[in-house]
């Protein structure tokens, strides 16, 4: 609502209060070169193919045409105006104040009249914003890239994510970082764009009726009603671990939506805490790491979002981070989940008073100013046991999810409370041990068939296949025997869920969870390389078909050896890279 916007008479960097964006337009753009669409995320928004050649579709994603600009209808409230958004956020660990979209400006909304799912397009490079502090605004082509691939890659893997829909060089602008770099911008949209740092900030000013309003808007416009929260979630994971914690929706609120028992913000604080179980499960499960899981860069609806130093992981290695300045291992893989958890007992405090209120939250002599300090500490009590027995929904939701994945990748249609340490555990550290790729494993295990590892030569044999090729050394005896042990333990528990005679069936069914391709650092390097460098245009559009489509095992328009090259082992010295934060 108007009444949360900063007025935009001075746009230089500043302290924004009582206020949650600041309308701010986008830099002209110089020079802009659309480089890449993504056809996937035209078809999401309800775009058609023809659309996204117009010139004016150009101009809306490079920032160079403002939509629906009407100074009249917006000085009447009625018209779109950009925007950016103003949040705080913990950086590792520390609060950091103020921070904000200091080159994200959003354009507009924009609903799929098929899907009837509503979007929020922004603009990411588009120029300083009254949240830009002393940087400038700008993204480097490098970062975008990076951000363009990854943000489809997730969304093809099914893993919750920001998506992107075009790419556009800014031909005439240099950025500086170390070098003076090419600018670019990324259109990228989301059904939200707010984060845990959108919430942290009014808590750290003790803003009361912000972050109550933040909280409402949360529920009714981004989750699309308090009663949607329960059926907003994906069918299948564990129900209602705690179903009376407090009592206090108003009725209005709640008339025939079953919510009678639950202080409202409890329940949108569950939602969003399943939500970033379920998506830090599959981070896990598929070896993707975002690098730098601040406050500020995690989703109230559980989206992978915010992407500087990401990577998949190439060898198996949990202490692996891909941030290069993450020098405590924070980021690191094996501690995503903590980490996601530890954001959301921030999240938690920040709406400990409206949950600890319980029933009431609604009452005149809570709401606004009316909560006194001296009330504080009784109703963050409260909160401390919500936010505890969260903890215990979060580990539910999360262990669920993630054998609901592993059980898949390795085949099998059933979990038994023994796959976790004789065939998930058991396989991990075996990659562990002997650094073996941990996408090659799912991707080749899906090509074995039952007849390949019946005996204990042939299933060393099989072992084989997992290591590098031409890399002997660490292909010793006893590591095959070990491996092929865990493959003959595997394929008993197949023929178990499966019955005799069902390799195609299984093996179809495997392929399409572990994908073939993986945008890799490695490739994304090359790539960047090949577009900034060699000003190759082609290249960008042709992985856009691996990245749209990794599950495949063949391309339109590639040859079998460039496949094999870009989905086989990774050129040494060039796995498990680092990335600086500077974007
Ligand atoms: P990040 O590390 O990308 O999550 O960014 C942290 C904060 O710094 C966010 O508020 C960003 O908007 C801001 N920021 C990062 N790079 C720039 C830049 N080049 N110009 C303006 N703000 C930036
Ligand atoms: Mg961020
Ligand atoms: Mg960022």
């Amino acid at each position: 609502s108007a009444s949360h916007a900063a007025s935009r008479e001075h746009l230089g960097p500043r302290l924004v209060k009582e206020a949650l964006y600041t309308y701010v337009r986008p830099e002209p753009t110089e020079d802009p070169e659309l480089l890449c669409v993504s056809q996937r995320a035209l078809h999401d928004l309800g775009l058609s193919e023809s659309e996204a050649q117009t010139e004016e579709f150009k101009q809306v994603v490079s920032g160079s045409k403002i939509l629906t600009w009407d100074e009249k209808k917006n000085a009447e409230g009625g018209g779109i105006y950009p925007w950016a958004q103003c949040y705080g956020g913990y950086q590792f660990g520390q609060w950091a104040g103020q921070l904000g979209d200091g080159r994200a400006i959003s354009l507009f909304e924009i609903t799929n009249p098929e899907t009837n799912t509503r979007y929020e397009l922004q603009l990411k490079g588009a120029g300083r914003t009254p949240y830009s502090r002393f940087a400038d605004g700008k993204a480097v082509l490098r970062s975008s890239i990076r951000e363009f691939v990854i943000s489809e890659y997730l969304n093809a893997i099914g893993i919750p994510t920001t998506r992107a829909l075009a790419l556009t060089l800014c031909r005439g602008s240099q950025v500086r970082r170390e070098r003076l770099e090419p600018g670019a911008i990324v259109a990228r949209f989301a059904q939200s764009w707010i984060r845990f740092g959108t919430f942290d900030l009014p808590r750290m000013r003790g803003d009361r009726k912000l972050l109550r309003e933040l909280a409402d808007y949360t529920a009714e416009h981004v989750y699309g009603g308090w009663d949607k929260l329960e059926s907003a979630l994906p069918p299948g994971d564990p129900k209602e671990t705690h179903s009376s914690v407090t009592t206090g929706i108003p009725k209005d609120k709640t008339e025939g939506t079953g919510l009678t028992e639950e202080n409202r913000y409890t329940r949108l604080y569950r939602t969003i805490i399943r939500r970033n179980a379920l998506t830090v499960a599959k981070w896990q499960a598929y070896g993707f790491m975002n690098g730098v899981l601040n406050t500020d860069n995690t989703s109230i609806l559980g989206l992978s979002i915010d992407f500087g130093p990401f990577a998949f992981l190439d060898t198996f290695d949990p202490t692996y981070t891909p941030n290069h300045d993450d020098h405590m291992l924070r980021y690191s893989y094996r501690n995503q989940p903590t980490i996601i958890w530890w954001n959301l007992v921030r999240l938690g405090e920040s709406l400990g008073e409206l949950m600890g209120a319980g029933s009431n939250v609604d009452s005149p002599s809570f709401i606004g100013d009316g909560v006194k300090d001296e009330d504080t500490d009784d109703l963050i009590k409260r909160a401390e046991d919500i936010i505890e027995r969260g903890g215990e929904e979060y580990k539910a939701v999360f262990l669920a999810e993630y054998k609901r994945l592993m059980t898949a990748r390795l085949g099998l249609k059933t979990h038994q409370p023994s796959d976790f340490d004789t065939l998930f555990s058991e396989l991990l550290d075996c990659l562990k041990d002997y650094e073996l790729d941990f996408h090659h494993a799912f991707r080749r295990l899906s090509d074995v068939s039952l007849g390949e590892v019946e005996t204990e030569d042939a299933r060393k044999d099989v072992a084989g296949r997992f290591f590098r090729v031409n890399e002997a050394p660490r292909q010793e005896d006893a590591s095959r025997e070990r491996l092929g042990k865990w493959l003959g333990k595997w394929a008993e528990r197949v023929k178990q869920d499966w019955g005799e005679g069902k390799d195609e069936e299984r093996q179809a069914a495997m392929k399409s969870v572990n994908p073939k391709f993986v945008p890799r650092s490695w490739i994304l390097d090359e790539l960047i390389d090949r577009v900034e460098k060699k000003g190759e245009r082609d290249i960008l559009p042709q992985i856009m078909k691996l990245n749209l489509e990794p599950f495949r095992e063949h391309w339109e328009g590639w040859d079998d050896s460039e496949v094999e090259r870009l989905c086989g082992d990774v050129p040494k010295y060039k796995g498990m890279m680092q990335c600086s934060c500077s974007s």
